[in-house]
């Protein structure tokens, strides 16, 4: 068996990719509901804060279930009071219906609830429908195994488009992001043709937009993960008539020179001297948190070159992985991967060879043979690359010989 098996194999394949952005979703915009919340009590659309208040008050007396009062109606007043009762609600409603409160998780069941309340039968976030999200942005975020190890918060800026005041519905194709054209192609023969509408780029509403260049504070926190992401919501492009995307930061795991990493272990590569192998050694890791840790072997401990049939030899020293995302206390193992050094050819001198002949367990006895009918052969140096490449170069047919007579296509391995 040779020694085949990359112990760094799995680690292969971590780098690379990152930052590829999502499909926009530039359809057609619906036209929204925006006024049935202010309809339920009785309000006008401008109403104020004082207004809304004074308006559900009463409602709630007139209609409360312990009074006798429906309480379908009253749970319908109750949540379009939650609603427009609060500042973030209500701007998001007048921009966007009760879809755009699909996210507020909030009192339970949230808009589902709200959903079923107004209109009836289940909810209607369907496929079809759908809030309109703009595209998220996905940013690679290189990071150091130190900054993965310990945490960290890095300032990032971005620049992003903002809207100015209120979106307007675009008055060339009605909000619908497309015109219709009208081509006669022959006599009484008419072509409709859908272009996307060029007034508002197919958004279907229009608004004046400014750049806004925004520090973010990235928290990098103690354990994460390559690929993992890093959200901001909602602060890609804001765009007219949609929820803007998150802006996302994907890590990306720099190559530490000294530690590789899987999951929550770390593994680290030792080379000793066969001395040190076999009668002992002691050393000094400087660990991702900038300790120093001293690893010692055990009296009558032996590293071996490799352990049975090409597995690597390793060992474990318990808890000095990386700390758990999430549960930075608990971390992962140690892995220590042991290469053994043999002393060079004539390196070890003769008297040195006979007394590790006497220490060393288990020396070669000597072999009886009749020098007459034994050949004496020595050893060369090798490459084991070049194993089957022997012999004088081949001159022979060179298809693969099919003795078992099947039909081409059924390739069978046997072996004799
Ligand atoms: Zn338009």
């Amino acid at each position: 068996m040779f020694f085949g098996g990359d112990p760094f194999e799995h680690f292969a394949g971590m780098h690379g990719g990152g930052g590829s952005r999502r499909g926009g979703m530039g359809g057609p915009s619906r036209e929204v509901d925006t006024t049935k919340l202010y309809e339920t009590l009785g309000v006008d659309k401008n109403a104020d804060e004082k207004e809304i208040k004074k308006a559900y008050r009463k409602l709630a007396v007139k209609h409360h279930p312990d009074k006798g009062g429906d309480e379908h109606k009253f749970k319908e007043i109750s949540a379009a009071y939650e609603v427009l009762s609060d500042k973030e609600k209500r701007a998001k409603y007048d921009k966007y219906g009760l879809e755009g409160l699909a996210d507020e998780g909030g009192g339970g069941g949230g808009a589902e609830d709200l959903f079923s309340m107004f209109f009836g039968g289940g909810s209607r976030r369907g496929a079809s429908s759908g809030p309109r999200k703009g595209e998220s942005v996905n940013h690679p975020l290189k990071v150091s195994l130190e900054d993965l190890y310990n945490g960290k918060t890095a300032k990032i800026a971005i620049n992003r488009q903002v809207i100015v005041g209120e979106s307007k519905m675009c008055t060339a194709c009605d909000g619908q992001g497309v015109v219709i054209e009208l081509r006669q192609i022959a006599l009484g023969m008419v072509q409709q043709l859908q272009r996307r509408c060029t007034e508002c780029g197919g958004q279907g509403y229009c608004a004046d937009k400014r750049k806004e260049r925004k520090i973010l504070d990235v928290m990098v926190e103690k354990g994460m993960k390559h690929n993992q992401k890093i959200v901001f919501r909602g602060l890609a492009d804001e765009k007219p008539n949609m929820e803007a995307g998150d802006v996302n930061f994907i890590i990306q795991e720099k190559e530490h020179e000294v530690f590789k990493r899987k999951g929550a272990d770390l593994l680290i590569t030792k080379t000793l001297s066969l001395n040190e192998a076999l009668c002992g050694f002691e050393w000094i890791v400087k660990h991702l948190d900038g300790r120093e840790v001293l690893i010692k072997s055990k009296p009558g401990e032996v590293i071996k070159p490799e352990a049975s049939s090409q597995h690597p030899f390793v060992k474990i020293v318990p808890n000095e992985g990386m700390p758990s995302h999430g549960n930075p206390f608990v971390k992962g193992n140690l892995y220590v991967l042991f290469r053994v050094e043999f002393p060079s050819d004539n390196e070890l001198s003769e008297k040195a060879v006979k007394e590790l002949k006497k220490v060393l367990p288990r020396p070669a006895m000597d072999v009886a043979y009749d020098e007459e009918n034994v050949e004496v052969v020595h050893l060369d140096h090798a490459d084991v690359k070049n194993f089957g490449k022997g012999g004088a170069t081949s001159h022979d047919n060179n298809y693969d010989s099919d003795d078992d007579g099947e039909g081409p296509g059924q390739v069978q391995c046997q072996q004799s």
